[in-house]
């Protein structure tokens, strides 16, 4: 359990180089303006920061993010309930 809760500051983290990245307008990864070649990798970079081509390199590393994520969001609502 308690490995779950040390990796939050780096979820953070993540998530606070994003917005960063979004607001320079640039992709968190290659740090170039962002590319696209669909609307879903457009909306992607919103929520990421990455461009499309970097996002489909780092997709399985994302998905482990996304399930870390989803994993801490459980173990809040757990400890709450108790
Ligand atoms: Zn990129």
């Amino acid at each position: 359990m308690s490995f779950i809760i040390d990796l939050s500051p780096l979820l953070k983290q993540f998530k606070e180089e994003a917005r960063r990245a979004i607001e320079a307008n640039i992709c968190v990864e290659c740090k170039q303006p962002p590319t696209f070649y669909s609307d879903a990798g457009r909306k992607e970079y919103y929520i990421s920061g990455l461009c499309e081509p970097c996002l489909t390199r780092l997709a399985p590393m994302k998905m482990i993010f996304l399930i870390l994520n989803e994993l801490r969001t459980k173990t809040w609502n757990s400890s709450r309930c108790r």
